[in-house]
């Protein structure tokens, strides 16, 4: 496995790769790599010839300068776990290898990045697509790897696909739990054992909503979530919305609700969590 901090690097390996036709799959990450990035990555291998993992924790698309400082750093531990993985590349870039260009890039995102997520995190999106597009630019993709878990973020970079018609597959990978039903997240880390043990209840009243959704409207399966959740004293939910699966428009209460999809943030403690359920007909 090749570890690269230089753009140049990735340049030169990438058009290589190109003028053999070899394929290349990109998972962009923040590190602190866990079993849902892993799965990204062992989706990406089965696909291409080549998988490029980036490891940078991108300042822009922190709203809170704590959260940034606090996020986890365990980069010899992930070199590890992506040499053991069968990974070819990882992309390790530092600041000043990624925004050479400071310009912020401009995309229609249809009210996307209002919503959910944007509401509470301020520029968050913005930075996203910041960090996705440079990315992009120096990886050059067929497909590109990302998680169900960040909802909001896999349709806005799908939109941003559209919008610059880039020619990148954009592949959308399944949430992966822990075995209590807890979404893997780097942010778990910083949970305490007592919150870890609180945390369970989240993904139990998403799946409890689940078995109700069919015959209730959307008030009441939210009403229920947020409930649940807050019973718990270590839990408080920043927002509980169900949404259309495609626009995230909020759907209105008396809408059933069948096929729309329920997202969660919530605070344990000082560490927020975001979750989410698709409320199909399975
Ligand atoms: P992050 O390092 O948090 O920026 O995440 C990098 C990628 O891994 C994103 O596409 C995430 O959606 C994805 N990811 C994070 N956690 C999970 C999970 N539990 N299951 C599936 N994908 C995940």
């Amino acid at each position: 496995m090749i570890v690269c901090t230089n753009r140049e690097d990735i340049l030169r390996i990438v058009e290589e790769a190109k003028a053999v036709s070899k394929s290349i799959g990109f998972v962009p990450t923040m590190g602190a790599l866990h079993q849902g990035h892993i799965s990204l990555v062992e989706k990406s291998l089965k696909q291409n010839n080549i998988t490029i993992v980036s490891i940078f924790i991108n300042p822009k698309q922190f709203n809170q300068s704590e959260d940034f400082e606090k996020y986890p750093r365990t980069l010899n531990k992930d070199i590890e776990i992506l040499k053991k993985s069968g990974c070819s590349i990882v992309f390790v870039p530092s600041y000043e290898q990624v925004y050479q260009d400071s310009s912020s890039i401009e995309v229609n995102l249809d009210g996307l990045d209002t919503v959910l997520e944007g509401k509470f995190r301020k520029g968050h999106f913005q930075g996203v697509v910041d960090v996705v597009y440079r990315l992009f630019k120096i990886v050059s993709p067929n497909r590109a790897y990302f998680g169900k878990k960040d909802y909001q973020q896999l349709l806005i970079i799908k939109k941003m696909i559209d919008y610059f018609d880039f020619n990148i597959e954009i592949v959308p990978c399944e949430i992966i739990r822990e075995p209590d039903g807890l979404a893997l997240s780097s942010r778990n880390t910083r949970l305490s054992s007592t919150e870890r043990d609180n945390t369970k209840v989240i993904s139990e009243a998403l799946f409890e909503a689940k078995k109700i959704y069919r015959n209730n409207q959307v008030n009441i399966v939210k009403n229920f979530v947020q409930n649940k959740i807050e019973q718990n004293n270590f839990l408080s939910c920043e927002y509980v919305e169900i949404c259309d699966p495609d626009t995230l428009k909020p759907c209105s209460s008396k809408q059933k609700a069948l096929n729309k999809i329920l997202l969660t943030a919530v605070y344990c403690g000082k560490v927020r969590l975001i979750d989410n359920i698709l409320l199909d007909s399975e």
